[in-house]
């Protein structure tokens, strides 16, 4: 077992279902730090049974938390930002040692996370329908936006705390219950939160139950208890939720993989670009769905800004997520995760890529990938159109300004791109025709949490954070009123 550079009780985290610890009944599976390859605590998984307690706990609660005004959902959703500020150094520190994110990121997203709770307290307080009126004759008609039921959440392994907060916050929010699943490679900050807020709301209303996508994945998925799945993670694993699903005909909200195009136009400049592509490519190891992944650089600044973005991906600080030090990228978040990375690099190479930094595993113990940066990509090879969802990007040169944007639309993905250029025409074109959930202009990266995130195409439907994922998480009905 790991000695935390941190005191903490690992024994203290454990499943929560109906407001009290629930011992789970299936398989104890190791917690590993990716940054040593440790144990860092052994967990009892939960089985489908133990998944089905924890819905029926979540149903139950539903029937009064529906009910349940806007003003007091807002109040739970304060107290858990509450408990998340209050406790950020511990989260911060858990989810460094769990996913191998540097201590500074973390500390920002256990911040974010907290941020997304107020503004889903704020949101809860504005859901509407739209006003009554008089659309037939002799009839008014209104609308309600309720709840759904209870809500399958299905998180990931590389956010796992700020994708704790979308879901859960817009769950919430809604007048859903929920029965939240973090992924069995990562699950120490929800749980750790789930501890945090056991009786923040009625009991029932928030269940967290630790296990596999075998076990507890599959549960929610069939369970016709349960209103909506909304699952973070691979594109196949969500077809796969999205077919199975389809028994039950329940509602299913998939934020999956992306391959982000980034444009950059001759008339950007190449240093600056390369400082955001710096944090864009590389930021969380990679290990982001809206990570800057292949970029089209017009051949008056190509080269300029492969050397920058070289000498920037050689310089990063790349090292023990636990120090305190200026330690830029950790390793990425799981062993296997490691070798994935390194064969798709392999398999670039083979197919006629060139490194022009990075390609390797760093020397030692612990899951680190070199931050990489290839050329010679073209949009055919297997890495162009697959995501690689490690420290890797591809850079490439390109002479048209009115194709490049049908070779970065050229991709099965679609959440997220950027354009860099001076020219507003330019900018507003591009965010007319690139088909991404989100386009940014002049950077990579930045987000808000009244602003939605999610995909188009392969990156699969529905919003995180905003008012359209509130929405997501309701339905709409009709009420129709003869009048006289
Ligand atoms: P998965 O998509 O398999 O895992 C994501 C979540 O889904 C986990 O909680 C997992 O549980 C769960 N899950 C897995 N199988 C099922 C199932 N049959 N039914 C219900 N839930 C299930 O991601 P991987 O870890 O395998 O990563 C594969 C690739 O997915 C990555 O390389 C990356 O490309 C992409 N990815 C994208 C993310 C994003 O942000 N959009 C996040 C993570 C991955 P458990 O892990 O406990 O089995």
């Amino acid at each position: 077992m790991i000695t935390p550079p941190f005191t903490f009780d690992f024994d203290s985290l454990r499943s929560v279902v109906d407001g009290a610890f629930a011992d789970m009944s299936g398989d104890k599976l190791a917690v590993l730090a990716p940054a040593t390859g440790e144990t860092i605590v052994e967990l009892a998984s939960a089985t489908s049974a133990d998944t089905h307690a924890a819905i029926d706990a979540a149903r139950r609660a539903f029937s009064t938390w529906r009910s349940a005004t806007p003003a007091r959902r807002a109040e739970v959703l304060l107290d858990i930002a509450a408990a998340i500020d209050a406790d950020a150094a511990c989260l911060s520190h858990l989810e460094s040692l769990n996913v191998g994110k540097p201590l500074v990121a973390s500390a920002e997203e256990v911040a974010g996370a907290a941020d997304c709770f107020r503004y889903f307290a704020g949101a809860a307080r504005n859901l509407e329908g739209k006003a009554a009126a008089e659309y037939a004759d002799g009839y008014t008609s209104l609308i309600r936006r309720e709840p759904i039921g209870v809500a399958g959440l299905i998180s990931a392994w590389n956010y796992p705390l700020m994708i704790t907060a979308w879901k859960l916050g817009a769950s919430l929010a809604a007048g859903n219950t929920v029965v939240l699943k973090p992924a069995s490679q990562t699950p120490l900050t929800a749980l750790r939160l789930a501890a945090l807020i056991r009786d923040v709301a009625p009991a029932g209303v928030i269940n967290t139950v630790f296990g596999s996508g075998s076990q507890v994945g599959n549960a929610l998925v069939d369970s016709p208890e349960v209103g909506i799945v909304s699952m973070t993670g691979g594109t196949a694993t969500g077809k796969r939720i999205a077919a199975r699903a389809a028994d039950t005909l329940k509602h299913v909200h998939l934020e999956l993989g992306g391959k982000a195009p980034v444009i950059v136009f001759g008339d950007a400049d190449p240093v600056a670009t390369a400082e955001i592509l710096k944090v864009g490519s590389f930021w969380n190891s990679g290990q982001d769905c809206g990570a800057a992944a292949r970029v089209f650089a017009h051949r008056s600044v190509y080269d300029r800004l492969l050397e920058e973005l070289v000498g920037r991906a050689e310089s990063l600080s790349v090292g023990d997520p636990m120090a305190d030090d200026g330690v830029e990228m950790g390793p990425v978040a799981y062993e296997a995760r490691q070798g994935e990375v390194l064969d798709l690099v392999n398999r670039a190479v083979e197919e006629g890529a060139e490194v022009a930094t990075g390609g390797r595993a760093l020397a030692g113990c612990g899951a680190f990938v070199e931050p990489t940066v290839l050329t010679g990509v073209g949009n055919d090879h297997h890495l162009a159109r697959t995501e690689v969802f490690g420290p890797v990007v591809d850079i490439q040169p390109f002479d048209d300004d009115t194709d490049v944007f049908a070779l970065a639309n050229d991709t099965p993905y679609g959440l997220a791109s950027s354009v860099f250029t001076r020219n507003i025409d330019t900018a507003m074109t591009a965010s007319r025709v690139l088909e991404t959930g989100t386009v940014w202009i002049n950077d990579h990266m930045p987000m808000a949490a009244e602003m939605p995130w999610g995909g188009f195409k392969a990156s699969g439907y529905g919003k995180d954070q905003s008012m359209y994922s509130l929405e997501d998480y309701t339905r709409v009905k009709h009420v129709m009123i003869r009048l006289g």
